[in-house]
């Protein structure tokens, strides 16, 4: 199948051809890391959160969700760690000043590293295997020793000082915080009782030293984040529930399971009890997709001592008070974007021709049902076309197209992951088969009539969407 080697290139071009990503601010020649969703991309994206939501905030009762504001406090980012320590590795090329990442660079030439080692560390690392490693601009390999940047996006927000970078306000770095910050709060207004979840979907900033591989590292990206609140006592047996669950929940809207791998962290944070990542195939090879971590009660024991506020659960059956611990998952929007288009990205053969078909699950696809009158210069198949469009649009996202001849269209919505294609013709119009239309399923092109009476319900029917 095409989805095991679709390579990069094909994927971002067509991804922009089709209107789902388009490069940021390409009008004034781009800027790395920034991407915009286009009316395709938009559509996919908001199925996607709608998913994930549904599995977590709906389908589980132990789960309110939130949504925090993008600015917050800058204490928080002291209490959480990342003024101080949320940084990657850089090195710079003396020869032509490209800023690269040392870990990446070492990995390149099969050297473990990562973020989370000393810049001592990385140093001697990086100075070992010097003469192997060359700059990916101009080849040169002459680098400037490893310093750590912090990634934290500074802002200024109400301080109208020249002065303001003295005391900056940051773009949120991850949407957790925002759900630490409101655990009390949550607690306090909703019936929710240990165990039970927060959740968010939002945006986070991150000064990425050399954003890359498409949407896979972006510096404006998305996250969708669950921050399950436990006894600490339970805190391995809801990790381990939850690494099932969130298996399962890429096993549910279609992913393979040779598209998906376990790896489990080494390199812990000296608070974290486990940290496993799912990894997706992307066209570079398998890379981190989501997160699921033991992470203890280091987050609201570390607020707790910042904001000078208690934040603890106090268990009215036990009489016990506690500071419960932390299980979460976080999953990037964009990079779960990236996977569906990789994992659903496929070309066959159909009627002799070669087409690009999306076969995304029927929940995902951004334009459930096309609409077509036969023939364009026609009016009454037009205006029957245009009033069956106007009765669905009501119902399900659909889309009116009478461009081209039909085979092109259902090439354009097979591309795009159109699961039905809707087609008007004379037999709609009068006969023995007045007020039917024919209904073409994306996957197989196998083609039926259906009464219009029942056509709702014949396309909001999830077809199975692999062959
Ligand atoms: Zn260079």
């Amino acid at each position: 199948m095409a989805a095991d080697t679709v390579s990069l290139d094909t994927l971002t071009a067509f991804a922009k051809r089709r209107g789902f990503i388009f490069p940021g601010s390409e009008l004034y020649g781009g800027v790395p890391g920034l991407y915009d969703y286009g009316p395709y991309g938009v559509e996919l994206a908001r199925n996607i959160r709608a998913a994930w939501w549904r599995a977590m905030v709906q389908e589980d009762e132990r789960i309110v969700g939130i949504d925090s504001a993008i600015v917050t406090h800058p204490k928080v980012w002291e209490a959480s760690g990342h003024v101080a320590g949320f940084s990657d590795p850089l090195v710079e090329c003396k020869a032509c000043g490209a800023r690269a990442r040392a870990d990446h660079l070492l990995e390149g030439v099969g050297v473990a590293a990562d973020e989370r080692m000393s810049v001592e560390e990385l140093n001697e690392r990086f100075n070992a295997h010097r003469a192997e490693i060359a700059c990916p601009s101009c080849g040169a390999r002459d680098f400037t020793a490893v310093r750590m940047v912090n990634l934290l996006v500074q802002t200024n927000l109400g301080n109208f000082s020249d002065e303001w970078r003295k005391e900056p306000a940051y773009l949120r770095g991850e949407t957790c915080q925002g759900i630490y910050l409101n655990f009390k709060n949550v607690l306090d207004t909703t019936r929710v009782k240990v165990p039970f979840g927060i959740a968010q979907i939002g945006k986070a900033f991150r000064n990425e030293i050399s954003p890359r591989q498409f949407i896979f590292r972006k510096r404006e990206f998305e996250q969708m984040e669950m921050q399950f609140f436990v006894h600490p006592d339970d805190e391995m047996r809801f990790f381990e529930e939850w690494r099932a669950r969130r298996w399962e929940f890429y096993r549910t809207l279609g992913f393979r399971e040779e598209s998906l791998r376990w790896h489990e962290h080494e390199n812990l944070v000296f608070y974290a009890k486990a940290a496993w990542d799912i990894e997706f195939r992307f066209p570079f090879g398998f890379k981190e997709l989501e997160g699921i971590h033991a992470r203890g009660d280091y987050d609201l024991t570390q607020h707790q001592k910042y904001s000078g506020q208690k934040l603890e659960y106090f268990d009215a059956a036990t009489g016990e008070r506690y500071v419960p611990h932390v299980v979460e998952t976080s999953v990037g929007l964009d990079r779960l974007f990236f996977a569906v288009l990789t994992e659903f990205y496929d070309e066959d053969v159909m009627g002799g021709e070669t087409r690009v078909v999306l076969r995304v699950p029927y929940a995902l696809a951004p334009v459930k049902a096309a609409v077509f009158p036969l023939l364009k210069n026609k009016p009454a198949l037009v205006a029957k076309a245009r009033e069956i469009f106007n009765t669905l649009k009501g119902h399900l996202m659909c889309e009116f197209d009478d461009n081209g001849n039909i085979g092109k269209r259902y090439r354009r919505q097979d591309e795009i992951g159109t699961p039905y294609c809707v087609t008007v013709d004379f037999e709609t119009l009068e006969g023995s088969e007045k007020d039917t239309v024919t209904v073409r399923v994306r996957d197989t092109g196998a083609q039926r009539r259906v009464p219009l009476n029942r056509l709702v319900a014949a396309l909001t029917e999830e077809a199975p969407h692999r062959g």
